[in-house]
């Protein structure tokens, strides 16, 4: 009997039917190239493999490893024993498609990560904790519109498709749990000229998150500055748009003001 252990935050979906959910909302073709972050005892592994003729998986964890061995061919499953966040960006570029019910401890990590990834994919499929999932999928004016729900949407379109009760896990987390799907945006839309003066820029903005924006931009960016960007000095970060904030680092890139 294998123990699940809290360091990697195992949880085991059990319920068939959210499993079933999962396996059609991911919809994958024969052939293609899937990536499963955190199999674990292969839940969503096995399943899957009766769509597609074969999977990757990254599993920290060897005793994970050893009984995904047990219960998949090998001509079925490549296994990279590894940790995720040290898995090199262009190798996880080569997938259509990331999926993964994430180790919660580190699933805004991992999300971050996919942002550095992004080449062909059709899209990731994730199970998060809600609050995460809420989060990265929330609008301006909200309490959870931060420097991670900014990020994400900058890069993905997503969605929230469904929740998943603490039940259908064993053991059962301490939280309700959301699937969601990231799908890449390639439509046209404002750039961001420098991707990490867009990060930089986040962190100041959502320093003191119930600061003005006067306050947190007070060693970048002058009143001035922000009116002439037709942004109000006395807003706060949560009230700013994905395009404002693209408005402001293509402008403080331009005047190379965090070099
Ligand atoms: N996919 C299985 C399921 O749905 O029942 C297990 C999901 S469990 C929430 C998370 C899985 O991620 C575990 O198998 C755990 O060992 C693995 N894991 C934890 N940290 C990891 C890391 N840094 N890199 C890769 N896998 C990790």
């Amino acid at each position: 009997m294998i123990r699940a252990k809290k360091k990697y935050g195992q949880n085991f979906l059990t319920d068939k039917g959210v499993i079933n959910q999962i396996i059609a909302a991911i919809n994958p073709s024969k052939s293609e190239k899937i990536l499963e972050i955190g199999p674990g005892l292969g839940a969503l592994t096995i399943p899957l493999l009766t769509k597609v003729d074969h999977i990757d998986a990254v599993e920290i964890d060897p005793d994970m490893i050893a009984a995904l061995k047990e219960k998949i061919p090998p001509s079925k499953i490549t296994i990279i024993p590894s940790d995720i966040l040290k898995i090199d960006n262009g190798q996880i570029s080569l997938y259509s498609k990331v999926i993964g019910n994430l180790p919660y401890y580190i699933s805004s990590e991992i999300l971050l990560k996919m942002t550095k990834v992004i080449n062909n994919q059709k899209d990731f499929h994730f199970m998060l904790q809600k609050e995460v999932a809420e989060r990265i999928s929330s609008k301006t004016h909200s309490k959870s519109y931060g420097r991670l729900t900014v990020m994400l949407q900058y890069f993905f379109d997503i969605e929230l498709l469904f929740d998943i009760p603490r039940e259908s896990f064993i053991p059962s987390p301490n939280v309700t749990s959301s699937l969601v799907r990231l799908t890449p945006r390639h439509h046209n839309f404002n750039k961001v000229i420098n991707i990490n003066n867009f990060e930089k820029l986040l962190k100041i903005a959502f320093a003191q998150k119930r600061k003005t924006l006067k306050n947190n931009f007070k060693n970048i960016l002058s009143d001035t500055a922000l009116r002439a960007l037709n942004i109000n000095p006395q807003d706060r970060a949560e009230m700013v748009s994905l395009d404002d904030f693209i408005k402001i680092e293509n402008y403080i890139t331009d005047k190379k003001i965090l070099e």
